[in-house]
């Protein structure tokens, strides 16, 4: 069969093969995939090579959408090794984000709206060099040209390529990308409505002619949910006020002000930490009385566009954007006002995630879903639009059963209602039992900061390990350092204590380096009103509003955090789930139906003997 031929290594590994004739078929229907697939099945070739067979046939391109940089060397090198094995030849182009990308100075503290406009303003000013020569076509085919005789390149070396070359590195990828069979980027560049448009169009693509690989696709739910969502905040309104005054801007300036006095106003009721909704026609009518919203939101952009002729940031832009989200939908969306820390912040939050996904999803040649948490699979397939006829499928890990030991102890909890100095302490105690007793490292998750620090305060009178900290906030070189120093103590055994949503909660691949991962008490979702309206939304759409809002996500996040012991066949490591909910049939019903997992309150015996 000719779709399994660029397979480019000798042997499968157990299970690949099954992923590949599943996704042969799928291909060949023009249908769509939604895999459960855990660590070590080799996902991204069994996925790359019958998209990349298909693609080559049918002139067709491939968009490995994935939100982790390490992934898009991964798909880099299997691509070339399909080029190598098989003789064949194809191009490969990856993107970062374009601020990412960009070799002007200072642009890594901008946000992404301020960036856009910077780079939208020098463009039409004429004055950045890098994207002059890239208009200039005989600078830019002798960039591309030398490009394309390399092996695929990261985003991160294309840009040290253009640097000496002076062309933008946004330009040369986007003109590689138009000859490009597969092209690596983040979810943004085709779930983003903006930027998919231009992009396409830039690179010439269209939907029916794509197949979509989603690597990761848990977090496609919450990314597309994000890209919908908004927030107008007191601080962010406070430094509009300031960057009009500077800029001589008095009539806007005015505005802002009365906008400010408005947000005030409405939270006037709403208590630090409290919120309450809002309704979408009242804060509308509201603005209106102020101004005309039609004729501020130009105005807004018209001003930032003035200020960023003088300066490189302006937060105008984002006011704009937010005061043309603010209408979009229905029911989709919660509204609300909070305070949190002196800063009043209205939010509009996007509930579905379909509202994006869906029409790309079902537009797309193929799109392959996939990820090592993906359970149940039917969630995904209704929450982001999969039509009815999606192959969903739930592979077995390929690692031995007897390698891992997988209890539930439910002597505590941290169910709200329940928490008590005695009960951290209780933990603290189980907590510094079994990593004591751990030859080797453990990481702790916790669902968050606050009881992570109530827990250490006890843990740390018990311990006999070094403990480490994630803090919140940490930048990349911090993460890494801290990985680096956690690594050292491989031999004689450090604790990590971490978040279960945090840095390290998914992503980290340590193979050989963590023995015993815990997770304390669940990571659910605070029941604000963001929370309690999508379970009423996901109630009324599907019968399962607890389940899709509540308990899953939550289940999830524990199971990515489970996923950092185990990164090898070899690797032989506990994981523990501290609470007493993970016995209850609600969310013990949630986990992989493959995993053994025991129920018990007497489990130094079991991991002593586990390691003996
Ligand atoms: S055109 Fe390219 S190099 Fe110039 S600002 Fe934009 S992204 Fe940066």
């Amino acid at each position: 069969m000719q779709e399994k031929s660029l397979f480019p290594y000798e042997n499968y590994r157990k299970i690949q093969e099954e992923i590949i004739k599943d996704l042969d078929k799928v291909l060949a229907e023009k249908n769509h995939a939604v895999i459960h697939a855990p660590t070590g099945l080799g996902k991204t070739v069994s996925a790359l090579s019958p998209a990349l067979s298909i693609a080559l046939k049918k002139k067709l391109k491939i968009f490995f959408l994935t939100s982790r940089h390490t992934q898009h060397k991964i798909v880099l090198e299997t691509a070339q090794k399909i080029k190598e094995k098989h003789k064949i030849d194809f191009l490969v182009t990856s993107f970062i984000g374009k601020k990412h990308m960009c070799i002007q100075e200072n642009v890594e503290s901008m946000n992404s709206s301020t960036f856009n406009e910077y780079c939208k303003v020098l463009k039409e000013e004429k004055t950045c060099d890098y994207y002059l020569n890239s208009k200039n076509k005989t600078k830019q085919k002798l960039a591309l040209d030398e490009l394309k005789i390399l092996p695929p390149l990261h985003s991160e070396e294309l840009k040290k390529k253009c640097a000496l070359q002076k062309v933008c590195p946004y330009e040369l990828a986007s003109d590689l990308a138009e000859q490009s069979q597969i092209i690596i980027a983040d979810y943004h560049y085709l779930f983003n409505p903006h930027i998919q448009k231009n992009f396409f169009n830039k690179i010439k693509a269209n939907l029916e002619e794509s197949i979509l690989i989603i690597d990761e696709g848990h977090n496609l739910p919450q990314r597309a949910r994000e890209i919908l969502s908004s927030r107008l905040t007191s601080n962010l309104l406070k430094r509009a006020i300031n960057e009009t005054q500077k800029n001589g801007l008095d009539g806007l300036n005015e505005t802002l002000r009365e906008m400010l006095n408005l947000l005030n106003l409405i939270s006037e009721d709403v208590r630090e930490e409290n919120e309450k909704v809002i309704q979408k026609t009242y804060f509308f009518d509201k603005i209106n009385e102020i101004k005309n919203v039609e004729l501020l939101i130009p105005e807004l952009k018209i001003a930032a566009d003035i200020i960023l002729t003088k300066q490189k940031r302006s937060v105008l832009n984002v006011i704009a954007e937010f005061l043309e989200l603010w209408p979009s939908g229905k029911e989709e969306f919660a509204r609300y006002i909070k305070k949190e820390k002196e800063n009043t912040q209205l939010v509009l939050s996007c509930l579905d995630p379909s509202i994006l996904t869906k029409e790309i999803i079902q537009n797309s040649h193929s799109t392959i879903l996939m990820s090592g948490t993906l359970l149940p699979t039917i969630m995904y397939q209704d929450i982001l639009g999969f039509p009815k006829n999606t192959l969903k499928k739930e592979y077995a890990s390929p690692f031995p059963e007897q390698n891992k030991l997988t209890l539930i102890i439910p002597s505590t909890t941290t169910k709200y209602v329940s928490r008590s100095q005695e009960q951290f302490n209780n933990i603290s105690l189980i907590m510094s039992n079994i990593t004591n007793n751990i030859k080797g490292n453990s990481i702790v998750f916790f669902p968050s900061y606050y009881l992570r620090d109530q827990v250490s305060e006890f843990f740390n009178e018990k311990t006999t390990k070094t403990v480490l900290f994630e803090q919140p906030g940490m930048t990349k070189e911090q993460k890494k350092e801290l990985l680096e120093k956690f690594t050292k103590y491989k031999e004689t055994g450090a604790v990590l204590l971490s978040i279960a949503s945090g840095s390290f909660g998914e992503g980290i691949d340590l193979p050989g380096i963590i023995k015993c991962v815990i997770i304390v008490g669940l990571p659910l979702e605070k029941p604000d009103i963001e929370t309690k309206t999508r379970i009423q939304y996901y109630d009324s759409l599907f019968g399962k509003g607890w389940d899709y809002a509540y308990t899953l996500p939550a289940i999830t996040k524990t199971l990515q955090n489970a996923g950092r012991c185990i990164r090898s066949e070899t690797d032989k490591g506990v994981l523990v789930f501290l609470d007493e909910r993970y016995a209850w049939s609600s969310y013990k019903k949630c986990f992989p139906p493959d995993w053994k997992m025991q129920v018990t309150e007497n489990y130094l015996p079991l991991i002593k003997n586990f390691f003996t």
